[in-house]
């Protein structure tokens, strides 16, 4: 089996769970942001889209299923961090090897 771990900016965006929604539903604030991530929360691209938003700095918004907050609080405890995108596909293709051998065990 042939699985995509992880999608180039290009790709990942047409596969966005929040792309049929109200862009501005993402650019709200207070309490108002806790339901925009509720959509985050099962998007298959959510890592590409956090990546993203921490390697570009992106101020404002929901992204990845975090808030600018959030994601300013991650870029201040980890500055030396020069990819976001390859840091966080690393991780994500160690969850899937870790996965696949619990899998494996289990079967
Ligand atoms: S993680 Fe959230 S903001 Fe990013 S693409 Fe998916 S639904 Fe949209």
């Amino acid at each position: 089996m042939s699985e995509t771990l992880y999608l180039e900016p290009a790709e990942w965006t047409t596969q966005a769970a929040c792309r049929q929604s109200d862009p501005d539903a993402l650019f709200v604030q207070g309490a108002e942001q806790n339901r925009a991530k509720v959509v985050c929360q099962a998007c298959p691209v959510r890592t590409e889209c956090l990546a993203d938003s921490l390697d570009n700095r992106i101020e404002f918004g929901v992204w990845g299923g975090m808030t600018e907050r959030e994601r300013r609080a991650i870029l201040k405890r980890r500055p030396n961090v020069q990819s976001w995108s390859r840091l966080l596909q690393a991780a994500k293709a160690e969850h899937a090897r870790v996965e696949a051998a619990s899998a494996a065990r289990t079967a």
